[in-house]
C-alpha cells in the first residue's frame, strides 16, 4: 500500500506560504500524523513563491496585501528533471522541489511543483506564482500543473502507489491523465482514487466553462467528459465523485449535506483533526509528558488526565496565555493582562463566519465586558472579498472608536505562528459561522489540547464534541438559527462564560479539564488518519 496525497495548498510551518488557511493546514496535520504513525504516504502540492499574501492594516482599518518573494532553496531541494505538459497547446514545463523535513529521515516526501522555470514562456511561469490570486482560467492551469503534472511526477520518483487522495476537487485532472494511462478503463481509474470534499458552500466547488476546459485541457479531455463531470460546465467535484472509489466529508453533518448536494453518490465522513505535537503549548507538552507520557504517540491517552493537579493544570494554562498577552501588548500597546478573561476569534473573514456578530448590541457588550473581557479578533480577508475587507473595517473601527469601553485587539497576520499563539493564550474561542456552512473547522480543535474551551454554533466538528456547559458552550442548539437568535445566544452565553470564569472558578476548571479529556482524544489527525487509512486507503 501506498498513498499519493494531493493538494492545492500544504501549509507546514509559517515560514513556507504555500497555504491560505484551513485546507492547507488540515493537509500539513494529515502528513504529519501519516509521517508520525509511518503510514506510507507521499504529498504532492504547488510552489507559490509569492505565497498568500501577507496582511497589514492600514490607519483607516483597511486591509493591505504584501507579496513579499519566498526563496524555497532553505527549505526544499530542487530535483534535476522536469516533467512537461501540455496547456492551451503548448508545452508547459513543470519542476519539482522536494521537501523532507517531515517526520525521521523525510519519512513523507512532500513535492512542490514549479513552473517558474526560465524554459517556459512568460505567463506560463506566472501559473504557480499566487495562491487563489488569479482568475477562472489561472485557476484551471493551476489545477492542470497540480492534477497532471503531479501525476507525471509521481510516475517519475514513486512506484507502487495504489491510492491517489485527492484533497478538494483542485487535484481532479490527475483522474483524467490517469484515464489515458489506463486506456479510457474508468473502473481502474476508480480503484485508484479517493475524494475528500470540504465545502457545503455551492460556489467553493470549482466549476469551468466547457470552451475553456477544452483550450486548456484539450488532449487530456475524454469524449464523454459531459458524462462525467455535468453537462453545462465541468464541475470538479462531479467529476471527482465519478472517478473515485470512495469520497467524504469532513464531518458528520457535512456528509449529510454534501449528499444532499450530490444524491447519487457515496459519500461518507471523517471529521477533522489537528496535529496535537503541532498545536499544543510547550507548557503542555510537558506537563502530559510529565503525567500522560504516551500522548505523544497516542493522544488518545489524554482521556484520562484526572491525576494531574489544578495547580499544575492553571499555572501551564496562565504561562500560555500570558505568552499570548505579552504578545499583543508589544505590537499593540493595550495593555492586556493575564488576568482577565480573554476570548478570541480567529478566522477567515468572509460573510458566513460572521465576526461582527458579537457586535450587534454593543451597549450589552460594553456593559458586561468592560473591566472583564479581553477580545482578540484575526483574520485575512480574500483579497477579493470586500465585504470580508469591511467587517474587518468594522472590528478596527469599534476598537478605535471605543478604546475605553472595550477592550478589543485586532492582531494583523493571521497564520501559522500566530494561530498557535492564539490558541495556545485564548481562555475561549468563539465561533459563530451561520450553520451548515462550516464544514469542519479545526482551530477549536487546537485550543483544547491547550486549556481552553470553545463557545460555537453547533456546525461542523463542535456538533459532534460538544456537551454544552460541560466541555464548553454551544451556540443555539442542532438547527439552523438566523441572526438575530444566535445573537441572543451568544450574549446570553457571555453572561454565563463570565459568571463561571470569576465567581465559580472550580466549575470552570472542571470545563477546562473536559475540553480536554472528551476532545482531545478524538479531534487529531493521528485518529484522523487512522480512519482514513481503515476506511478508504485499503
Ligand atoms: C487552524 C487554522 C485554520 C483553520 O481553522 P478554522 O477553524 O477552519 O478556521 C486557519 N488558519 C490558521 C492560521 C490556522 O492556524
Amino acid at each position: 500500500m501506498k498513498v499519493a496525497y494531493l493538494s492545492m495548498e500544504i501549509g507546514l510551518t509559517a515560514n513556507i506560504p504555500t497555504y491560505s488557511g484551513g485546507l492547507g493546514i488540515l493537509a500539513g496535520d494529515h502528513i504529519k500524523s501519516a509521517a508520525d504513525l509511518n503510514i506510507p504516504l507521499v504529498a504532492v502540492t504547488l510552489l507559490y513563491k509569492r505565497g498568500y499574501f501577507i496582511q497589514s492594516i492600514n490607519p483607516m482599518g483597511q486591509q493591505e496585501e504584501m507579496y513579499p518573494y519566498f526563496d524555497p532553496r532553505a527549505f526544499m531541494e530542487p530535483l534535476p528533471f522536469k516533467v512537461t505538459i501540455k496547456i492551451e497547446g503548448r508545452d508547459v514545463h513543470v519542476g519539482v522541489w522536494k521537501h523532507n523535513q517531515v517526520g525521521i529521515k523525510g519519512r513523507v516526501p512532500v513535492y512542490f511543483l514549479d513552473t517558474d522555470l526560465p524554459i517556459n514562456a512568460p505567463d506560463d511561469r506566472l501559473i504557480t506564482q499566487f495562491l487563489y490570486g488569479g482568475d477562472t482560467h489561472t485557476r484551471i492551469c493551476q489545477e492542470a500543473v497540480l492534477g497532471i503534472g503531479g501525476y507525471l511526477v509521481l510516475k517519475r520518483l514513486e512506484k507502487g502507489i495504489t491510492t491517489y487522495h485527492m484533497n478538494e476537487g483542485h487535484a481532479v485532472f490527475l483522474t483524467l491523465a490517469l484515464l489515458k494511462d489506463e486506456g479510457g478503463n474508468e473502473d481502474k481509474v476508480r480503484e485508484k482514487c479517493v475524494f475528500t470534499t470540504h465545502t457545503p458552500v455551492p460556489a467553493g466547488h470549482d466549476k469551468f466553462d466547457y470552451a475553456m476546459a477544452h483550450e486548456v485541457l484539450g488532449p487530456y479531455l475524454p469524449s464523454n467528459i459531459r458524462k462525467l463531470a455535468g453537462n453545462d460546465l465541468l464541475n470538479t467535484t462531479v467529476l471527482a465523485l465519478n472517478l473515485s472509489r470512495a469520497a467524504n466529508g469532513v464531518s458528520e453533518l457535512h456528509g449529510e449535506i454534501s449528499r444532499q448536494m450530490f444524491p447519487g453518490f457515496n459519500i461518507g465522513h471523517i471529521t477533522n483533526g489537528v496535529h496535537h505535537l503541532t498545536w499544543t503549548d510547550p507548557e503542555f507538552r510537558t506537563l502530559y509528558d510529565k503525567y500522560v507520557p504516551q500522548w505523544r504517540q497516542n493522544p488518545q491517552a489524554l482521556a484520562k488526565i484526572d491525576h494531574i493537579p489544578d495547580e499544575e493544570l492553571k499555572t501551564a494554562k496562565y504561562i500560555a496565555k500570558k505568552r499570548l498577552i505579552n504578545y499583543i501588548n508589544s505590537v499593540s500597546g493595550a495593555g492586556f493582562t493575564e488576568d482577565l478573561l480573554t476570548i478570541c476569534f480567529a478566522r477567515r473573514a468572509t460573510a458566513y463566519k460572521r465576526a461582527t456578530l458579537i457586535f450587534s448590541d454593543l451597549e450589552y457588550l460594553f456593559n458586561l465586558s468592560f473591566d472583564r473581557v479581553q477580545l482578540i479578533f484575526a483574520g485575512k480577508a480574500h483579497p477579493q472579498d470586500l465585504s470580508g475587507k469591511d467587517l474587518i473595517r468594522e472590528i478596527v473601527n469599534t476598537s478605535k472608536q471605543y478604546e475605553n469601553r472595550i477592550r478589543l485587539v485586532f492582531l494583523p497576520n493571521y497564520n501559522i505562528w500566530s494561530g498557535a499563539l492564539m490558541t495556545r493564550g485564548a481562555d475561549v474561542w468563539l465561533n459563530t459561522p451561520r450553520r451548515p456552512r462550516e464544514a469542519s473547522g479545526t482551530s477549536g480543535m487546537k485550543v483544547c489540547f491547550n486549556g481552553g474551551v470553545n463557545m460555537s454554533v453547533l456546525d461542523g466538528w463542535w456538533r459532534e464534541a460538544c456537551k454544552n456547559r460541560v466541555n464548553g458552550w454551544a451556540i443555539g442548539d442542532d438547527e439552523d438559527q438566523d441572526d438575530d437568535d444566535a445573537a441572543a445566544d451568544l450574549y446570553k452565553n457571555l453572561d454565563d462564560l463570565v459568571t463561571t470564569y470569576y465567581s465559580k472558578p472550580k466549575q470552570w476548571l472542571s470545563i477546562m479539564r473536559r475540553s480536554i479529556s472528551d476532545i482531545t482524544p478524538v479531534f487529531n489527525t493521528h485518529r484522523m488518519v487512522l480512519d482514513y487509512l481503515h476506511k478508504y486507503y485499503y
